[in-house]
Parts: structure tokens; C-alpha cells; sequence
């Protein structure tokens, strides 16, 4: 369906249209619908712009990505049908490896969103048919099996949309996590070593922005920003951020 640019909320209208398209040309999982509604109930309550403590979040993960020796972003269905472009630009600006990983998996559909990838400039796609897998620990899911040179072998990864356990068991492995969740209370959120709570809409290309603009900081500089973010603190700010526009409403 056409949305009008007009209409007040064709930002939100359209990203479900795009998962709507995603779904019926076979890259997004049913329950990734689902997903999303969760999603947006969060968004509501945010306002439905990036708040304060994403920004400060935003850019402790553009320092772990800069900083790591091998970043991966683990990519889903809804990624790939939201941010196919912003994703992909953002894996060349690191660099960091683009691997598919998915809750719901069929070879069928880790092919299409590939493919996605690269028709949206991605030189190289980990997780597809790999013969080269790992398991990773603690994941009863078919998201346990990631690639050895991808995710099996990242000291961070980045992890738009995911599951708690998966989340908990990444860092259970000694990696750093960065996690794009708009629900500050969910599993993911408290696991992560960095979570951005804001609609990975405006996440990932926020995210690339400012990945762009740290690129000339030393190592040295980058840990550093990196090693003073405290998770725990900034989801606690996000809950904040939600209350404090509720409050205006009330
Ligand atoms: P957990 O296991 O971490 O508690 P969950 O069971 O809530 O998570 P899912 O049902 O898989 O996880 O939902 C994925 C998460 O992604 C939800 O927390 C939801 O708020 C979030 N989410 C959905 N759509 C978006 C989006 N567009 N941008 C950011 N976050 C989103």
C-alpha cells in the first residue's frame, strides 16, 4: 500500500509497510511482526525520537566497534528489511563482517536476506550454508550456531533486535555486546555491554553517523570512552527518558 509522506504518521506507517513487503517476499519471519509491535509500543513511549541516553550509548558503541580487532554485526530478518542500506554502509566504515543469524532459520531465507545485503553493496555475507560453524554455549535456539570466522571468532559484536539468551550467552563467551532494543526492561537490553534504546530505525544511521565522525580517535581514546560507559546506569536513563515524556502526557 502507497502511505502519503502527508499522513502524521508515515514514518511509522511505512516501516511496517516495509516489513509487511519483507514478509511476503520471504525475509522476515511472521513472529518478526510481532517483534515490531513490541517495538513500537516502546517507541510510543519515547516519543518516537532518539532520546538523551541513546546518543551517550551511541557513542560508546562506535567506540567498541572502532576499537575492536574483529566486529561483526549479526543480522535478522527485520534488520535486513529496515536498514539493508545504513547496515551494509556501516559494516564498510568500521570495518566489521555482516553474518546472518536467525532465530527462525530456513536456508532459504538466510539466502534471500544475503542477497538483500549484497544487492545493497555488502561485499562478503558470514552465516549463510557455512561450512565452518561454531557453537555458541548457553543457546538453546538455532541462533547457537554461528560462523568460526565470524561471530564465533568477534571480541564484539553488534546485535540490532535479539534475544535475551543469545545476548547473555555472546557475553557469557567474553564478547563485548551492542545491543538495539527499544525495550529498556527486556533480557538483551540488561545484558548487553552497550544498549542503545531507540527504533534501529534511527539507530543505524545515528550510529554510522557518529562511527564517521570517531574514525580519527586514537585506540587509546576509544577505549577509553568505551571503558566509562556504565550499561546499568544508561538503561536505567532510558526508563527515565520514557517516564519523563509520559509525564508530559499526564
Ligand atoms: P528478551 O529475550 O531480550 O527479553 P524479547 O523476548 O522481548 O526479548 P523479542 O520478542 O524477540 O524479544 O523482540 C525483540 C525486541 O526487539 C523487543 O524487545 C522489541 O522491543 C525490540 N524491537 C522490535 N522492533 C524494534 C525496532 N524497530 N527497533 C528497536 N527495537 C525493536
Amino acid at each position: 500500500m502507497k502511505i502519503s509522506p502527508n499522513h502524521p504518521r508515515f514514518r511509522s506507517l511505512e516501516t511496517r509497510e516495509r516489513l509487511v513487503q519483507g514478509f511476503q517476499s520471504g525475509i522476515v519471519a511472521s513472529q518478526g511482526l510481532i517483534a515490531q509491535g513490541r517495538g513500537e509500543a516502546f517507541d510510543y513511549m519515547l516519543g518516537e525520537v532518539t532520546p538523551k541516553s541513546s546518543r551517550l550509548a551511541t557513542k560508546a558503541a562506535s567506540a567498541l566497534l572502532l576499537g575492536a580487532k574483529s566486529p561483526v554485526i549479526s543480522i535478522n530478518g527485520n534488520t535486513a528489511a529496515l536498514v539493508a542500506r545504513d547496515v551494509v554502509k556501516l559494516a564498510h566504515s568500521v570495518p566489521a563482517e555482516l553474518e546472518v543469524n536467525l532465530f527462525h532459520r530456513s536456508l532459504a531465507r538466510e539466502r534471500r536476506i544475503a542477497s538483500l545485503l549484497k544487492r545493497n553493496g555488502a561485499d562478503r555475507v558470514l552465516g549463510v550454508d557455512s561450512k565452518t560453524k561454531v557453537r555458541i554455549r548457553g543457546v538453546a535456539s538455532p541462533r547457537r550456531s554461528v560462523d568460526a570466522q565470524g561471530i564465533g571468532n568477534a571480541d564484539v559484536v553488534l546485535i540490532p533486535l535479539e534475544d535475551g539468551d543469545r545476548a547473555e550467552a555472546l557475553r557469557k563467551a567474553g564478547k563485548a555486546v551492542i545491543a538495539i532494543d527499544l525495550n529498556p526492561m527486556s533480557r538483551t537490553s540488561l545484558a548487553a555491554t552497550v544498549t542503545i534504546v531507540d527504533n534501529i530505525i534511527r539507530a543505524i544511521p545515528e550510529l554510522l553517523r557518529i562511527t564517521e565522525k570517531m574514525k580519527p580517535l586514537s585506540r587509546s581514546r576509544l577505549g577509553a570512552i568505551a571503558s566509562s560507559f556504565d550499561n546499568e546506569k544508561n538503561v536505567a536513563r532510558a526508563m527515565k527518558d520514557m517516564i519523563h515524556y509520559m509525564q508530559g502526557w499526564a
